[in-house]
Parts: C-alpha cells; structure tokens; sequence
C-alpha cells in the first residue's frame, strides 16, 4: 500500500495536482553544502576509481571512533538498507525465523520472505506506550530463531525504547542465544538519550546497522555501515566483493565529512524536527487523534478508534495529501503515519486538511 500510495501520488502530480508528500522518510532538507563540496573534492582529486570492499579506512575509523569500536568491526554498506539486507542474507538464507516486533519497517519482512525464512512479528500497541514485553518475546523464541530485529528509535512510531526494556531483551536474546540486529539509523538524530546496542556486549554478540542518509540528510547517496564482529564484517566485505564491490570513494569522503561535523548538524537537524513534532502534536491533539509524541524525527503514527486508514489515505490523496496508511507497518488499520519532512507552513497546511478529513 504504501508504493501505491506513492505511485499515486506521483500520478496525480504529473497531472498538475499539488500533493504534500508527507508519505516517506525523505528529508525535504539539502545535503549540508560542506558535505557536497567534500565529494566534489573527492572527484576532482581524482578519487573515482574501484576501492576496497571493508570501506576506505579514514572512514572506517572515524566510525569505529565514534562507536568504541576497532575499525576492523567496521564495514561500510551502499546505505543501510544494504546492511540490513546483507546481514539477514548471511543469517536467514538457510531457513530459520526471525522475530519483530510491530510496528515494523516492512523492508524487514519482505526481506525475510525473499530468503525463505519464516517471519514472527510481537504486536506492540499505543495504550501500552509501543513497550515490547520481554516475556512475549521469550515465547516466541524456538531452535530455529537466528534472530531478533530491533528499530530504535522506531519508524513509524518514533519511539525510543526505553533502557529497562531494552536491557529485558537483551537479556533474554543472549539467554537463547540470538543475536539482536539493532538498526539505529534514526538514532543520532533522536531527541531523548537512545542506548544503542553496542552498549552492551564488547563480545559483537550483536549487530548495529546504521546510516547517513537521516542525519546527514544523505538518503539519495546510498551509504550505510555495519558494526559486527570481525566474522560478520569479513562475510559481508566478501557479499560487496561480488556485488557492489565498493561504495565510491567520494562518496565516503562526503560521509567522513559529515561526521567531521556531526555535532552541527545533527544539532540542527534535531531542532527543526523537534519544532516540526511539535506542531503536529498540538494539532492532532486537538482534533482528538491519540499518539506518543515523537522521541525522534520523522515521523507521527497517530490512531483513530475505527478508522480505516487505507481508505482514509487513499482519500486524503484527492485532497493533496500524501500519508501512509498503518496497514503498511503491520496489523495497525486504526493508524497511519505522518511523515514531518516537509517545511513546517506544509505540515500545517496538510495537518489542517488531515484533522477536517471525514473519519
Ligand atoms: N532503516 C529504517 C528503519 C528506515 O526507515 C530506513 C529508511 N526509510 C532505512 C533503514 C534505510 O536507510 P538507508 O537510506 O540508510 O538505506
């Protein structure tokens, strides 16, 4: 649903109707200039040649500085999707299960399904503030299971997992011996303190994937990485090798520079999608929609008792507004999800029509 929306959405546009797209995690905002400039410098130095498949090592550094970590647990992926992709390629394509909670960026379960490998979501819901309980988790568990894959900060709710719940999982994933995959791509950029993964194991029992394209607002770059043991990081190095083979090198120059300056950006990043939530929140607080406000950017996943978001989407698109129905992120019609990458006067203007629309 949530590629028809948007193929609609593109139709309607090429037919000369206004839509606010609020329907995707594509910040409306410019590459910072600096990071720009860093790959323009890149090219003229003549840095446009095939590199190596771990990722330059400049960058892989800075990484590992900025995680902790040894660069040799560093490999750097086209975006993190890639990453995702790779490491439950690695992990699932013999078959086995693999637990999320909901919820969920779907590219999970599609990719689950493209390897064969059986998908068991965990229903989370709003009334219990998005918590996945440790417990129902632990049930779900079985020989099979080869891993748990966590989003925090999550799309589409926002929500950052709070530590006790976390640790509740951690707990349990190395009681049974799964490994999390933790993808903390939003995690930067969150408003509230988010405990990465990494802060708990020095062993890499666990897997962060992560990116540049939210902080950085980088999503058309395609560069992502990787912090795993150096078993993992090898095996995906070979997956580049024989795919992608390398992220350009100037590419990753422009990612080195953005880390250069990840306090100034990430700063501001953080301000003006805080400013942003905070202009949805009060208008859908007002047209009585129930939510948790947004730890993080992007996103809003507001709910209506009874609504049928499909249809109250596909609505909104003859209105000039494009969303994203909750069916699209698990067993969540009642829900649909605000994308806030849109400058704030569009938010307002798309909030007005979304609050008045028929319910
Ligand atoms: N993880 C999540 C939860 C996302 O929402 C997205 C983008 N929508 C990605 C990963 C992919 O990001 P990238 O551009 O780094 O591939």
């Amino acid at each position: 649903m949530l590629y028809e929306i948007n193929e609609k959405a593109l139709k309607l546009e090429s037919e000369g109707k206004r839509i606010i797209r609020l329907n995707l995690g594509d910040p409306d905002l410019d590459t910072p200039p600096a990071i720009v400039e860093a790959a323009y410098d890149a090219m003229k130095a003549g840095k446009t040649k095939y590199s190596s498949s771990y990722g330059e090592k400049p960058l892989r550094e800075k990484i590992a500085e900025l995680h902790g970590v040894k660069p040799d647990n560093v490999v750097v992926t086209p975006g993190s999707k890639w990453g995702v992709f790779a490491t439950m390629y690695l992990m699932l394509r013999n078959g086995g299960n693999v637990i999320i909670p909901t919820p969920y960026w779907t590219a999970y379960g599609l990719i689950a399904k493209s390897l064969g490998a059986e998908t068991r979501l965990l229903k989370t819901e709003l009334e219990n503030d998005w918590k996945v309980d440790p417990a129902e988790l632990e049930a779900l568990i079985d020989k099979d299971t080869k891993m748990i894959i966590l989003n925090n900060p999550n799309n589409p709710t926002s929500k950052v997992m709070d530590d006790k719940t976390l640790d509740g999982i951690v707990e349990v994933a190395e009681k049974r011996g799964v490994t999390i995959l933790s993808d903390e791509v939003y995690g930067a950029i969150a408003f509230t303190k988010t405990k990465s993964i990494l802060e708990y194991d020095g062993g890499f029992k666990h897997i962060l994937t992560n990116g540049f394209s939210k902080t950085f607002s980088m999503t058309g770059w395609r560069i992502g990485y990787i912090v795993a043991d150096k078993l993992l990081v090898d095996k995906i190095t070979r997956l580049n090798q024989i795919t992608i083979n390398n992220v350009p090198i100037f590419i990753q120059d422009a990612a080195l520079k953005g880390i250069e300056l990840r306090a100034q950006i990430a700063t501001a990043i953080k301000q003006e999608y805080e400013e942003r939530a905070e202009v949805a929140s009060k208008m859908l607080t007002a047209a009585g929609f129930s939510f948790s406000k947004p730890d993080a950017p992007f996103y809003v996943f507001p709910k209506k008792a009874g609504l049928n978001s499909e249809k109250f989407t596909l609505d909104l698109l003859d209105k000039g507004v494009a969303i994203a129905p909750g069916s699209s992120f698990g067993d969540y019609l009642e829900h649909f999800r605000i994308s806030l990458t849109a400058p704030k006067e569009q938010i307002e203007e798309a909030l007005n029509i979304i609050c008045e629309a028929p319910k």
